[in-house]
Order: structure tokens, then C-alpha cells, then sequence
């Protein structure tokens, strides 16, 4: 009998694995284990401006080196791309996207010219000012058969469609309220799909009950609950876990190269020691700033 709780750990590989990301993997393994769940890994390859095949290949086998054992095949998203598409063809039937032709530039121009940021500065963080909402359907049209387009959320009709209140439940039980308030992206002008959709369509294809990861990405999951409620998929619930951070309170990002799995297997790292270290020692906290540092407290015993 398949078990009814199930998680998964879903890397992009646009670099080697780093600590982060690591710790990320191993809250999930715990997790998986604590509660008896699967435990599955996606790679969210989608984005093929920045993502790379040798990257796909090497974070398995860095995560199988530091003992992540996931259930069956991992699954590339980007072979789903016609399931992205029919997402994207119901959430326009239900006209609660909408086809976006401007360049950056042209939105920022237009931020400046309604005078809501009346700074460059401003205008790059202001919201999109909704110039192709107001396009009429036949001219949107048009203009989708001869020009690149972008697919953007219409937050105003998404909030005629949604029940009153939505909201998405944490792994305390607690509910975060959702409001649409902007126009988001949903399917980009290059790639044709995002992050936000392609995450919400296959959590609920792969049957994901429980997400565990980082807190840079709560700030999202109010849009994925409204993709989610939009798409007539289930709702899983959310642990947002705290980041890692270097010794000057800083996250650890991919450019901390004695950070990388890669790097740290090649330099002889014990990797039982290294899930220790996270799992039970580090408190949210990486303490070292070169390989030297790493090998003295996690290197091969000797
Ligand atoms: N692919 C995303 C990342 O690497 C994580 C997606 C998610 O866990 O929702 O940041």
C-alpha cells in the first residue's frame, strides 16, 4: 500500500549543490523518515537559459555521496512541458491570465510616465503597471500571432474567482491568508512557463502532500495556493525551514566554492560527518571559510 504522506526535495540545476542546499535535502530526508513518507526528488530543469545537463547529473550523484536516498527515478521537469501548457491553456480559459507583450524597458518607461515611482530606482521594484491587461481581446490577439509574449496572473479577476478566504497551512496547522495583489509572471516570454507553475503542476502530478524548504521561498507560496485553487489541484502544507548562514550572517550562495558538495567530496570530506554536522551541530550556522577549515572538523578520520 503506497503511504499517504509524501515530500520531495526539487534542486534546479543551474550550478553544483552547495551546503544549502544540502541542509535543505537532509531536513526533508528527516522529515520523510520522522512521518514514514516517500521521499522523491525533482530536478527543476526548465529554465534552459541557466540550467545544464552536467549539473543534473552531478547534484544525484553529490546528494547519493552525501547519503539522500530518494524513491524511484527522478523526475525532469522539463519533459513536462505539454503539462504546463494545458495548465496554461485553463488558467486562460478561465481569463485569469493574460498575453504580456512589453519589454522591460517599455514597463519601466510606462511606471515613470503614470508617475507612481517617480525614480529609475523605483520603477525597477514597482510592480507591472498592467498595460497589456487593458489590451481588447482582438487586438491581444493579433498581436499574439506575429510578437513574443509573456503570460501574466490578472490579479483583479483572480480575486473574483478565488473563495473568500484562501490561504495555505503550515506545518503548525496555521493559515496564511492569500491575496493576488499583482500581476505576476506565469509564463515567461522565453521559456514559455515558470517557476511558480511548473512547481504547483507537478507537486500535484507527483501527489505531494507535505513541502519542506527553504524561507526564501514563502514569500511565493500564497501565488502557488492560487495556481493551486485555480488548477483544481490539492493543497499540500508548507515548512519553510530557516536558512543556512556563513560566518557573517550572510545566506550561503553558490559562489562559496569550499561550500560546494562537489568541491568538498573531491577534498576528502566525510560525508556521515558532514550530515551530522548539519543535522545535529551547525544550528543554522556554517562556521568555516575555506576547505582547510572544513577538512580539520569534517575531513576522513585518519
Ligand atoms: N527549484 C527551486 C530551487 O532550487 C525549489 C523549488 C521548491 O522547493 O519549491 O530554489
Amino acid at each position: 500500500m503506497k503511504p499517504a504522506l509524501r515530500t520531495r526535495f526539487a534542486p534546479s540545476p543551474t550550478g553544483y549543490l552547495h551546503v544549502g542546499n544540502a541542509y535543505s535535502a537532509l531536513l526533508c530526508q528527516q522529515w520523510a523518515e520522522t512521518h514514514q513518507a516517500e521521499y522523491l526528488l525533482r530536478i527543476e530543469d526548465i529554465d534552459h537559459t541557466r540550467c545544464r545537463p552536467h549539473y543534473s547529473q552531478a547534484i544525484i550523484e553529490d546528494l547519493q555521496w552525501l547519503g539522500i536516498r530518494w524513491q524511484g527515478e527522478p523526475l525532469f521537469q522539463s519533459e513536462h512541458m505539454h503539462a504546463f501548457r494545458q495548465a496554461i491553456d485553463r488558467l486562460y480559459e478561465q481569463k485569469a491570465i493574460y498575453p504580456c507583450f512589453c519589454s522591460r524597458r517599455e514597463i519601466r518607461e510606462e511606471i515613470i510616465r503614470s508617475a507612481s515611482a517617480p525614480h529609475q530606482h523605483d520603477a525597477a521594484t514597482a510592480h507591472y503597471p498592467g498595460t497589456c491587461r487593458k489590451l481588447a481581446a482582438h487586438e491581444a490577439e493579433r498581436r499574439m500571432r506575429i510578437a513574443p509574449y509573456a503570460w501574466r496572473l490578472d490579479s483583479a479577476r483572480v480575486r473574483e474567482l478565488l473563495p473568500a478566504p484562501l490561504s495555505w497551512l503550515d506545518e503548525h496547522g496555521r493559515h496564511h491568508a492569500v491575496h493576488p495583489e499583482h500581476d505576476l509572471i506565469i509564463g515567461r516570454k522565453d521559456i514559455g512557463v515558470s517557476y511558480h507553475l511548473a512547481v504547483v503542476v507537478d507537486d500535484g502530478q507527483q501527489g505531494i502532500t507535505h513541502i519542506i524548504r527553504g524561507k526564501d521561498l514563502q514569500e511565493y507560496t500564497g501565488i502557488h495556493r492560487i495556481l493551486q485553487h485555480l488548477l483544481g489541484l490539492p493543497a499540500p502544507r508548507y515548512h519553510h525551514h530557516p536558512l543556512l548562514h556563513d560566518t557573517q550572517g550572510r545566506r550561503l550562495a553558490k559562489r562559496d566554492h569550499s561550500a560546494e558538495l562537489r568541491a568538498m567530496r573531491a577534498a576528502g570530506v566525510c560525508p556521515q560527518r558532514l550530515r551530522h554536522f548539519l543535522l545535529q551541530e551547525c544550528h543554522g550556522r556554517w562556521p568555516f571559510q575555506s576547505m582547510e577549515e572544513v577538512l580539520q572538523t569534517l575531513g576522513k578520520p585518519g
